[in-house]
């Protein structure tokens, strides 16, 4: 049986058996959502050593976590049997669609169509202002625009280059809230429950170790781990390879509201160490294609729903390709980079 489900319901479903079977407690709370009032991000925990976390997540862009989750599945099935769990006395806690929203209704942004890694923002100030330049391209208004925003696009495309256009248009934004990569002008729930959560359940944290997992960016079949460059030494450690650059401060993913804040800033004393772990799917620029197609047919739905569900189902293979080949490379990866982590917490004093 595959790990990789199609629908929120089904994949929630699995999580939570897995967890429950592993003597996980759970708690949920609801997603904010207008839609649907059966929507939750699910923290299941199995609390040890109040100073020791690992923390695993999924689905902070909704429709990449049906990767995560099948990760998360397979770890609870598969691994933390009692022989294993005894091998530490930490904490762990799996987040499982952080973004549930985004799960549910195929969509990368939440209700509010913000991006959640763009969204720990410290002040409103305008960010990305070369966003703007790309916006008619990547939102446009009409179906006749869509095609017209073409010449406008490349023209920009050979302007910038391709890296720099990249970063101009993925780093995230707060002016169109319609557009790609948006920011949002306020803290979004989900993050705020997150940060609560932390707060309530872990204070005494000394030591979070992070997996954050994502798919889309990058080249196909590739696993990119981006972390801070402070932990690039324990990365070489852990993982056995170097990180591909430092989450934060490289020209080419400079994004403003990293998530990875938003941890910091729920438990400042706290000993950080963040990685997020991306699976290239089909190409940045077709990946890029989806979304816009996906985004405008969002904007449309009520008039043209069958376009919508169309568009839904692209964006789904676009993060989440059914090729088994790499869904079976991306679930060992997955695995794999657990239970290093999982080894090096347990092994640390
Ligand atoms: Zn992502």
């Amino acid at each position: 049986m595959s790990y990789f489900q199609k629908d929120y319901a089904t994949a929630r479903d699995h999580f939570l058996a897995a967890a429950e079977a592993r003597g996980f407690r759970q708690l949920r709370l609801r997603a904010p959502a207008e839609e649907s009032s059966e929507l939750y991000v699910d923290f299941s925990m199995l609390k040890r050593n109040p100073k020791k976390l690992l923390l695993h997540i999924s689905g902070l862009h909704g429709i990449e976590a049906y990767t995560g989750s099948a990760i998360q599945t397979k770890i609870l099935k598969e691994s933390l049997d009692a022989k294993l769990l005894a091998q530490g006395d930490h904490s762990i806690l799996f987040i499982h669609g952080l973004n549930a929203f985004g799960m549910a209704f195929y969509r990368r942004t939440n209700a509010n169509n913000v991006d959640l890694n763009r969204n720990f923002l410290k002040d409103k100030t305008k960010i990305n202002p070369d966003y703007e330049k790309f916006h008619p391209f990547l939102s446009p208004s009409t179906p006749r625009a869509k095609y017209t925003s073409y010449f406008g696009f490349l023209f920009q495309l050979l302007g910038h280059g391709k890296e720099r256009a990249l970063q101009a248009i993925a780093s995230g934004q707060n002016t169109h809230p319609d557009g790609l990569f948006y920011a949002g002008t306020s803290l979004q729930r989900e993050i705020l429950h997150v940060v609560e959560f932390l707060r309530q359940h872990f204070p005494l944290t000394e030591e979070a170790y992070v997996l954050d997992v994502h798919t889309g960016l990058g080249k196909r079949g590739k696993e990119f781990l981006f972390g801070d460059s402070d932990a690039a030494s324990f990365a070489t450690s852990c993982f056995q390879r170097s990180l591909d650059f430092p989450a934060a401060k490289t020209e080419s993913y400079q994004s403003a509201g990293m998530f990875s804040e938003a941890l910091r800033a729920a438990l400042p004393k706290t000993n950080w160490h963040y990685f997020l772990q991306e699976f290239g799917t089909i190409g940045n620029f077709a990946v890029l294609r989806a979304l816009r197609e996906e985004n405008f047919a969002w904007k449309n739905r009520f008039k043209d729903p069958r376009a919508l569900t169309k568009a839904g189902d692209k964006l789904y293979l676009a993060f989440n390709p059914s090729d088994p080949t790499w869904q079976e490379a991306s679930l060992a990866l997955g695995l794999k980079r657990f239970m290093q982590l999982n080894q090096s917490l347990a092994a640390s004093v």
